[in-house]
């Protein structure tokens, strides 16, 4: 019994193995020497930074070269800077700019201040400058770097990064919906959209009226057409979803596009369909109703509902007063009915 007591750990023994564990961890980081960072090339001080790889003979071999020089250890670049891992840091450590996370990937990636990925060496995901290509830039890099960060990159190469960035916040700025100047969306409306087109839609003074990335993708997808009935019938199935023979017969005439009702200038709407939101709405029902089986889904599944719950309703009316109206005929015809 007491045997059993005294082989079982207290809580003052687990704490006592916890602390050795930790002292251990940090000890071994505590070792690491000071080195060179992979990204760059300042110097990571000792106990300091990410691992990259363990060293192997080598680099041991490189490191005792650059001691005799009176250089720091590369490591076989084995750590980085914990901060370098952030394409932010290092866009502003090269250029003094400060930008997005999307901006300084994109930048980077375009001025090939060589993003690493996972295609390169199978883990790290986050984008970091690779500084040594071959086995001859390794020996040069040894003899050359000194530990001053970003080095090893040229003024020509943070003047391509300048002008990645700018084109990158270009990029970006387009992805994100914008006005045009040419006015808001001849079909819809809309304000601002991801993208702007060219179309045979215009204003009412003549002027050209451009259409929005949603409205220019039917168009797209049908014969170019600069016939009013054509381009209204384009816009109902903008409008709607609904497409096929007999839309236009149907809604022709119904249907007016937002460059017809406004004035040339008008700064649209933050929604599509929205200035006549009740005309556009009875137009966009019917065009649904009449071709729902042209629709997307889940709007194909509803409005095919809704057509088979109507016939329904009609076949149930005609069968209740058909009895009736058959009357009726008889006694109009004067036959002597009861
Ligand atoms: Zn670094
Ligand atoms: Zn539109």
């Amino acid at each position: 019994m007491n045997d059993m007591t005294d082989s079982t750990p207290t809580a003052a023994d687990l704490t006592a193995a916890v602390r050795a564990t930790l002292a251990g961890h940090t000890s071994a980081r505590a070792q690491r020497p000071a080195a060179l960072c992979s990204v760059c090339a300042g110097i990571v001080p000792a106990g300091r930074g990410e691992v990259e790889d363990a060293p192997d003979a080598e680099d041991d071999r490189l490191d005792a070269l650059r001691a005799e020089s009176g250089l720091p250890p590369l490591r076989g670049w084995t750590r980085r800077h914990t901060a370098c891992d952030d394409p932010r840091v290092i866009v502003r450590s090269l250029t003094g700019r400060k930008v997005s996370d999307d901006v300084a990937r994109l930048a980077l990636r375009a001025a090939r201040v060589r993003p690493r990925t996972a295609v390169d060496d199978g883990y790290a995901i986050v984008p970091t400058i690779s500084v040594h290509a071959s086995e001859l830039d390794r020996m040069r890099l040894a003899r050359d770097l000194d530990g001053t960060p970003w080095a090893h990159i040229t003024p020509e190469r943070r003047a391509a990064l300048a002008e990645a960035i700018d084109d990158a916040q270009r990029q970006i700025r387009l992805q994100a919906p914008h006005g045009c100047t040419s006015g808001a969306c001849g079909f819809c409306g809309v304000a601002r959209s991801t993208g702007w087109h060219a179309s045979p839609v215009t204003w009412r003074d003549g002027t050209a009226a451009p259409l929005c990335g949603d409205c220019y993708k039917v168009m797209a997808r049908r014969p170019r057409t600069r016939e009013l009935l054509g381009l209204r019938t384009l816009a109902v199935e903008a409008l709607s979803g609904a497409t096929g023979m007999g839309l236009a017969d149907a809604f022709g005439d119904d249907m007016r596009l937002f460059a017809e009702l406004v004035a040339p200038g008008h700064p649209g709407t933050a929604e599509p369909w929205a200035h006549a939101a009740d005309a556009w709405g009875e137009v966009r029902e019917a065009a649904r109703r009449a071709l729902p089986s042209s629709l997307p889904e889940p709007l194909r599944a509803h409005y095919l509902a809704l057509q088979r719950a109507e016939r329904d309703a009609a076949i149930a009316r005609n069968v209740h007063e058909a009895p009736a109206r058959h009357r009726a005929e008889l006694v109009a015809a004067g036959w002597p009915v009861e």
